[in-house]
């Protein structure tokens, strides 16, 4: 069975590092220019060559989004970016905009240009007609259905990504105004305020016509109950959206999908009880609403509007491990939120079970014992029941 590759966002290196050795073949980032999510930390050209080599030593991608849809102004350095992208080894660029294509295959770039989800791509004619400019690949809109997907899987030849976890767009993806008129920050430019996330209430002229808040957003995607339809009908990426996102959960939602595709690709099946397993571990990680969106071929609006939820996902976060742990089982951690010597902690690592643990005892860089670790990103040694990995976190329990 062919094994689609795990595509994963990373907001800057450290990122990046951490989504590939939780297990995705490829990451996808922003440059300083031409990308969108401008508040992304998005990578110097420096880190963007250190991100190429550290990704080609581990066997995976590094994707670069060149998808503002440009003004004519926008146009002024474009050649010299591609070409040093094109210098640092950059596997493919994302393009929202048939002229940064066309730009890219002028200057005979090595690396592939992906169409961006931005352009709606809903059927076969339209990426025929990408395949015909020299695309490489198309990401196709997330207001499919699965059914929909698999039909267009049968009548192209070009290879396909489909968005399967994730924040989504109340209008289709991205075609929206809505922040440029509430905040003046031009969402095609990466500076979207998620206007259509924030409360509001109506009225008709003076009359409310509203008695509570409403929110025009969509929940967030959560496509794990469709994968192996998508598996199955050999869709070539799988992307997880959300360059804003942070360390903990890149780690998670990366490694949830990692276990699961290759699970499925070896055993070709998955039962209710396995399933059930890795939507409990999603959602322990989202802070907001998950739902299959657009995926589910039956869907009706409820499936779509947002539900708030208070999950506090990120406080679960407390340590990020810096260092395989000695003879003693004590390594340096750097703190990430509040806990105690007697909270029960949760160890996350790459290609292994999570684990549980106990924290015997704690000191700061100075030796002084602690039993609380209440200062951010501090330092501190702890010595564990278990042996721990680097890069491995600790979750609460
Ligand atoms: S305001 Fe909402 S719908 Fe509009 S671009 Fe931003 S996230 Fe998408």
């Amino acid at each position: 069975m062919k094994k689609p590759e795990l595509l994963a966002p990373a907001g800057d290196l450290n990122r990046l590092k951490v989504a590939i050795l939780y297990g995705a073949d490829a990451v996808f980032i922003g440059g300083k220019f031409f990308s969108l999510r401008a508040k992304a930390n998005n990578f110097s050209l420096k880190d963007i060559e250190e991100g190429v080599l550290f990704a080609h030593q581990h066997h995976a991608k590094v994707y670069v989004t060149v998808n503002i849809v440009p003004n004519e102004d926008d146009f002024k350095n474009l050649s010299s970016y591609l070409l040093a992208l094109d210098r640092v080894n950059v596997d493919a660029i994302i393009v929202s905009s048939i002229s940064v294509l066309l730009q890219a295959k002028k200057l005979h770039c090595r690396f592939e240009v992906h169409v961006s989800t931005q352009h709606s791509i809903l059927n076969s004619y339209a990426i025929q007609f990408f395949k015909n400019l020299g695309a490489d690949r198309v990401v196709l809109a997330r207001e499919l259905n699965i059914l929909e997907i698999q039909q267009i899987k049968k009548n192209t030849t070009l290879p396909l990504e489909v968005f399967i976890h994730g924040g989504m767009c109340s209008s289709f993806s991205g075609r929206c105004t809505l922040s440029n008129a509430m905040a003046n920050r031009d969402a095609n430019k990466g500076g979207c305020a998620h206007s259509c996330r924030w409360p509001y209430f109506l009225y008709h002229e003076e009359t409310p016509i509203s008695d509570k808040e409403i929110s025009f957003a969509s929940t967030d995607l959560m496509g794990i109950n469709y994968l192996p339809q998508l598996i199955d009908a050999q869709i070539d990426s799988f992307k997880i959206e959300g360059r804003m996102k942070s360390i903990y959960y890149i780690a998670n939602v990366v490694k949830i999908y990692r276990q699961f595709i290759d699970f499925y690709c070896q055993f070709k099946k998955i039962d209710k009880k396995q399933m059930n397993y890795y939507k409990k571990e999603l959602l322990k990680i989202e802070s907001r609403s998950l739902s299959p969106v657009f995926l589910n071929p039956h869907l009706k609006n409820e499936g779509i509007l947002i539900h708030q939820n208070t999950n506090n996902a990120n406080q679960s976060f407390i340590g990020m491990i810096l260092e395989d742990s000695d003879s003693y089982h004590c390594a340096f951690v750097e703190q990430r939120n509040h806990f105690t010597l007697d909270t029960k902690v949760e160890i996350i690592q790459p290609n292994q079970p999570n684990q549980s643990v106990k924290i015997l005892q704690m000191w700061d860089l100075n030796d002084n014992p602690l039993t609380i670790a209440r200062h951010p990103q501090q330092i501190i040694k702890i010595q564990f029941s278990k042996p721990v990995k680097k890069d491995a976190i600790m979750r609460r329990k």
